[in-house]
């Protein structure tokens, strides 16, 4: 696997110290600098990616255990040669943010650290700053994130040699084995290890130390339940890669007034059967504390279900905040209770509504007065609790008792 390409492009052996490496790139590199010399630019590619490698001592040391085909991630590509695809086609710096690279375009990155931030609708409408208090790994100050007291390079760690995994076999049923490959846990999956009395005294050979940062969160007016803020460069950082972001998600509580879709807002409201037939007025406090005067005129009759809106009292657009939704309020009706039995009363109101339809009572054998009673939903009809007997019965053959937890509550 391993082999000496980005040395000989260097042309220093596999054992040269760091200062040859230097010198020999800086030689290299003044020859082939495509200002000076334009049909070198793919050599010169090829130099400063080797200079890259053999510069930085945990990547060489990465080289020369999995060669350059195992710079790729892992080294499971095999029988490509990926050499030439990765040097030829521009591939080289397109493909090539340090690691990755077959054009693969993944760079070498810590991962993003999400937080949940619950925010109430009147911080998505009128706008908030919240301060987040977050503890993350920076690299340590003391070593700068080699772990080591004095800059003794770290060994190979043993109990994985130096691959950084660990290969272990799990029972999985009977005569079966499945092969997990987990992180070395004595290194961390680092592949190195250092010894106990070089540890650097600040971060324990950790190479980061733990830090308290407080982080300010800009929740800007018209942001949306699920929206992510990006903190770039905040999220927990290693050495020798590049820092992940803090990915704040917004979680919108629920409101007990309004509802929110996309930038509209909708809400119930309820009015008597009086209101719904001669008119009413109403107070909205909205989400900036302004009050809103709902008038209705009378005669405009209000049915159950209507829905009006109110122009522009939605939520503000996301970066435009001038713009706004609107507001969509369904209406329910209160009936009055049973107390208007009374003839005259019922005489009046037929007097405005208009008067009850003739009705002719039908008379015959066929017909049979019937009683109209309260119907309540949780009562278990007789038709239900027939189909509980009727399933029962038919699964007598295989478990009575399963048959009767079939019977719908
Ligand atoms: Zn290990
Ligand atoms: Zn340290």
């Amino acid at each position: 696997m391993a082999d000496d390409k980005l040395y000989e492009i260097l042309g220093v052996s596999r054992n040269a110290g760091d200062n040859e490496i230097k010198k020999q790139y800086r030689k290299l590199a003044k020859e082939f600098h495509p200002d000076k010399n334009p049909e070198a630019g793919e050599k010169f590619k090829e130099i400063s990616y080797a200079y890259e490698i053999l510069s930085d001592p945990k990547k060489r040391q990465l080289y020369d255990r999995v060669g350059l085909k195992g710079l790729q991630e892992g080294g499971h590509h095999e029988g490509d040669d990926l050499f030439s695809s990765l040097f030829s086609g521009g591939g080289l710096f397109g493909g090539f943010g340090g690691f990755g690279g077959g054009g693969s375009r993944r760079r070498q990155r810590g991962e993003d650290t999400v937080y949940p931030l619950k925010v109430t609708l009147e911080d998505l409408y009128n706008g908030k700053t919240s301060k987040l208090q977050l503890s993350k790994n920076v690299v340590c100050s003391q070593c700068s994130g080699k772990g080591s007291k004095n800059g003794q390079p770290a060994e190979k760690c043993p109990a994985c040699n130096g691959c950084g995994l660990k290969i272990t076999y799990r029972a999985i049923g009977p005569g079966m084995v499945q092969q997990v490959q987990s992180a070395c846990c004595d290194c961390r999956g680092s592949g190195e290890i250092i010894k106990e009395k070089d540890r650097c005294t600040t971060c324990k050979g950790k190479k980061v130390c733990n830090e308290t940062k407080t982080l300010e969160v800009h929740v800007d007016k018209g942001m949306k339940d699920n929206q992510k803020i990006i903190l770039r460069g905040e999220g927990d950082q290693q050495p020798d890669i590049e820092t992940g972001d803090v990915v704040i998600v917004l979680q919108q509580k629920a409101h007990e007034r309004f509802e929110r879709n996309g930038n509209d807002l909708h809400m119930k409201h309820t009015v008597s059967l009086t209101e719904a037939l001669c008119g009413f007025s109403f107070v909205v406090h909205h989400l900036d504390k302004r009050d809103l005067l709902i008038k209705h005129p009378a005669g405009q009759v209000i049915k159950p279900g209507d829905v009006k809106v109110v122009s522009g009292e939605g939520m503000p657009m996301y970066k435009n905040p001038f713009e706004k939704g609107q507001l969509y309020i369904t209406f329910t009706i209160k009936f009055p209770d049973n107390h208007f039995a009374a003839e005259p009363v019922l005489k009046n109101l037929e007097s405005i509504l208009g008067p009850r339809p003739d009705f002719t009572v039908p008379d015959g054998e066929h017909v049979e007065e019937v009683d109209l009673l309260e119907y309540n939903p949780h009562e278990r009809n007789s038709d239900s609790a027939n189909r509980g007997e009727v399933y029962a019965s038919d699964d007598e053959d295989h478990s009575h008792g399963r048959g009767m937890q079939c019977v719908p509550q």
